[in-house]
């Protein structure tokens, strides 16, 4: 991944206090989980199963051992998926107490992301579910362009 200028990251988390939520889950917390959150912590965008495994130190662990810990870290609300269309998921860090929604404008040449603040006015979502009879109506959604770099 190349470096580049956020326009915006969600505030750093200390690991200690991630291995606290993972201690209060009372979930083991194994090396290559400890060091999946680490990988996240320090990357302020959401990153795939194979990106985390080029980002952790040398046999720390394979890929099924990442496709595991993501799943059970995502079932225990830590992590969130996000999809940008490629087929991979990608994980991104959750703030405790945050259910994590914000999107992402993604450069469709050189896949540079930004996070996104902006969102729906609720009562876009409100409308739909009362025309249609739904609850709890919510979304998904990312953006796709060409960042200033490659125009
Ligand atoms: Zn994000
Ligand atoms: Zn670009
Ligand atoms: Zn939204």
């Amino acid at each position: 991944m190349k470096p580049h200028a956020h326009k915006h990251s969600h505030p750093r988390q200390e690991l200690s206090a991630l291995k606290n939520r993972l201690r209060g889950q009372s979930r083991k917390i194994t090396g290559p989980r400890a060091a999946i959150l680490e990988i996240l912590r320090k990357h302020p965008h959401p990153l795939t199963n194979r990106e985390i495994l080029a980002a952790l130190p040398k046999d720390e662990c394979d890929l099924a051992t990442i496709y595991r810990s993501m799943h059970l870290l995502e079932k225990m609300g830590m992590v969130k998926r996000f999809d940008f269309g490629d087929g991979a998921a990608r994980f991104e860090l959750v703030g405790e107490g945050d259910d994590g929604h914000h999107h992402h404008l993604v450069c469709m040449r050189c896949s540079e992301v930004v996070e996104i603040e902006e969102c729906f006015p609720s009562k876009v979502e409100r409308r739909i579910a009362a025309a249609n009879g739904f609850k709890s109506v919510t979304h998904k959604l990312e953006f796709f362009g060409i960042c200033p770099d490659c125009q």
